[in-house]
């Protein structure tokens, strides 16, 4: 039989609640997450498109949950962001992402992401400095990944913060190029060391006349700003030939490589 009005309103406040309490919990669980050694990082190499050559390494978070198992960032960030336990969490995240590359026998460049709460609510340019100076790693190899979002918040503090970090000889790329409402403004109010062009125009190249023309302009773009673009989520050879055909300047997806960690890529290799 099919249930009433009320009934169904019954079941979708329940949900809810349910919904509701998962993310309390897993809040809690995020702030322990650390001392519990649950999360470890994964790198994801980055490419030239018209060499091949390895331009750098994207460090993306991994949460081991002991009962949940392996947690998406996608459904964990989202949730550190608004219990404030990204402020802890990323940090962890950049110093161990220093501190194993500056182990690395290849000097290779890092991108680090960085999420608007953090510079919301922390000193990033001092917490850099410390990290390097702790570390030793070449600040010419870190970089820092932010969303038009970092910006939007509050537009002066987080302008600040990234030329201070870039005085400290630290890059910045902004993340997910294309997605936010005021890119253009975006590009105009800070000098970028890299633009990553979102996913979403990878996954359309192919079909879509229209998706190719979007990249071909922010590729004239960031050409005529001296930016370097990097497509994100290049899948198939189609695409990474569609990508040295316009001049793209660098890649990174599951065709030239999944995310993992350092160790098994070594072995791998
Ligand atoms: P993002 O910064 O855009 O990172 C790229 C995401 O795309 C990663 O997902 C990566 O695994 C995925 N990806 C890479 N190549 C391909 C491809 O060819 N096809 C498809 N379909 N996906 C691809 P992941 O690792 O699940 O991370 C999701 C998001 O979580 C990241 O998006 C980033 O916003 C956030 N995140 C991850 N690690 C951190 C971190 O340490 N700090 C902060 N603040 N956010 C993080
Ligand atoms: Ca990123
Ligand atoms: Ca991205
Ligand atoms: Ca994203």
């Amino acid at each position: 039989a099919k249930a009433t009005l009320s009934e169904r309103i019954c079941f979708y406040e329940v949900a809810m609640d349910e919904a509701a309490r998962d993310r309390r919990k897993m809040a809690s669980d995020l702030w322990s997450a650390i001392d519990r050694n649950e999360l470890h990082l994964h790198y994801q190499v980055q490419k030239s498109v018209s060499t091949g050559e390895i331009t750098g390494y994207e460090v993306l978070l991994r949460w081991e949950h002991p009962t949940r198992g392996n947690v998406p960032p996608a459904d964990f960030i989202s949730v550190a962001e608004e219990c404030g336990a990204i402020v802890p969490i990323g940090e962890w995240v950049l110093r161990e992402a220093c501190k194993e590359a500056a182990g690395w026998a290849e000097k290779h460049k890092i991108a680090v992401n960085l999420s608007p709460v953090q510079i919301g609510h922390q000193d990033i340019a001092h917490l850099v400095h410390s990290v390097l100076f702790e570390t030793g790693l070449e600040p010419w190899r870190l970089e820092l990944e932010i969303t038009e979002s970092s910006i939007i918040v509050d537009k002066d503090r987080a302008l600040l913060t990234l030329r201070q970090v870039k005085n400290l000889g630290v890059s910045i790329a902004i993340d997910d190029f294309g997605t936010g409402y005021s890119s253009l403004e975006t590009l105009r109010s800070f000098p970028f060391d890299k633009i990553k062009l979102d996913r979403s125009f990878m996954n359309e190249v192919e079909t879509s006349e229209q998706a190719k023309a979007i990249i071909r302009a922010i590729l004239a773009l960031g050409q005529s700003l001296s930016i370097p673009v990097l497509a994100e989520g290049v899948e198939t050879d189609v695409q990474l030939g569609i990508l040295l055909d316009e001049g793209c300047d660098e890649a990174q997806g599951y065709l030239l490589g999944r995310p993992m960690p350092m160790r098994s890529r070594k072995i791998a290799a």
